[in-house]
């Protein structure tokens, strides 16, 4: 399993915190570790940006936060280190964000082999989190490559989209669920398939071409 060296754990707790149980036990905040606090101290929590909705490649795409800081720190711990409680915050706040016309929550899948390495899809995984929050199904509609390369957080003007496949029909009204908004390629991509309109994602890092 990856380690996110960003976190101040990292070289005391790795284990500990990776496992995830950690912040079940302690009354910490999970990203600075403070003591004596609720999952995510006022301090961190008043760090986190709202993102502004926008349009890529005809796409509606609405994010909780800006890629930054907390927020992105608070991604990394899901994404590569597992860790629950990161990803609860997370879709708490993407689900009062997410459009009120919405019938069915669609996760663009992570690339196999990511899957395999990290043992985890987050995107799927968040689906089924705001799903709980908004009482929505979740319909896999989706299937992936083996591969393709990562971006989170990049800022890069041209890179080769992913190509998805159709797993299965999605509703009307559907909206895809993804972790991290980059150039919008893969959230562009994943929408024609089914001809989706409308993203969800936790963050949204710096955009400099829409896809
Ligand atoms: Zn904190």
């Amino acid at each position: 399993m990856a380690t996110f060296r960003g976190h101040p754990t990292a070289l005391v707790l790795p284990d500990l915190v990776a496992a995830g149980w950690y912040f079940d036990l302690m009354p910490a905040c999970i990203s600075c570790l403070d003591w004596g606090n609720d999952v995510l101290c006022s301090r961190c929590h008043g760090q986190l940006r709202p993102a502004v909705g926008m349009a890529v490649g005809g796409m509606c795409v609405v994010s909780a936060y800006t890629h930054e800081s907390v927020a992105r720190r608070l991604v990394h711990m899901f994404k590569y280190q597992g860790i629950r409680q990161a990803g609860v915050l997370l879709a708490k706040a993407m689900s009062a964000t997410l459009p009120t016309d919405c019938n069915a929550l669609v996760p663009v899948p992570r690339a196999l082999v990511r899957r395999i390495r990290y043992g985890s899809d987050p995107a799927a995984q968040l689906a089924r989190m705001v799903a709980s929050e908004v009482g929505l199904p979740v319909v896999n509609g989706l299937r992936a490559q083996l591969w393709w390369p990562a971006h989170a957080g990049s800022n890069r003007l041209s890179r080769k989209a992913p190509v998805f496949g159709m797993a299965k029909e999605v509703p009307a009204g559907s909206v895809l669920i993804d972790d991290v908004l980059t150039t919008g390629a893969t959230l562009a991509a994943a929408g024609a398939v089914h001809g989706i309109e409308s993203a969800l994602t936790a963050t949204r890092a710096g955009i400099d071409r829409y896809g």
